[in-house]
């Protein structure tokens, strides 16, 4: 019991694997594990979690979904200055943002 401590010393950088997560449930692009986060059970990127009116990043806590865009529409969250529009206003500046409709999204 008095032998050496033998010290594993890993010499092998760790490997980074990109796995993916499936597709961005705001852009519809892939996501992959380095920028994939979830929301809600749907994923998205990183940079996808933001106002859907303004673009304004979003922190936890201070955000508003929307049920009935985000069925038509995916993720659809909004920051406090959007949050209190109707959902028709939602739906206009979703489009003017560039947001897409569903086919057959569940
Ligand atoms: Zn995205
Ligand atoms: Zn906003």
């Amino acid at each position: 019991m008095s032998g050496k401590v033998c010290k594993g010393v890993i010499t092998m950088d760790p490997i980074f694997i990109n796995v993916k997560l499936g597709k961005c449930d705001v852009c519809n692009k892939s996501v992959y594990k380095v920028d994939g986060i979830q929301v809600d059970y749907r994923i998205i990127h990183e940079h996808c979690f933001k106002c859907a009116c303004c673009s304004q990043s979003l922190q936890k806590g201070d955000i508003s979904r929307d049920n009935l865009l985000q069925n038509e529409y995916g993720l659809s969250c909004f920051c406090r200055d959007h949050m209190l529009l109707s959902t028709s206003e939602k739906t206009e500046q979703l489009v003017k943002m560039g947001r897409k409709k569903r086919k057959n999204h569940q």
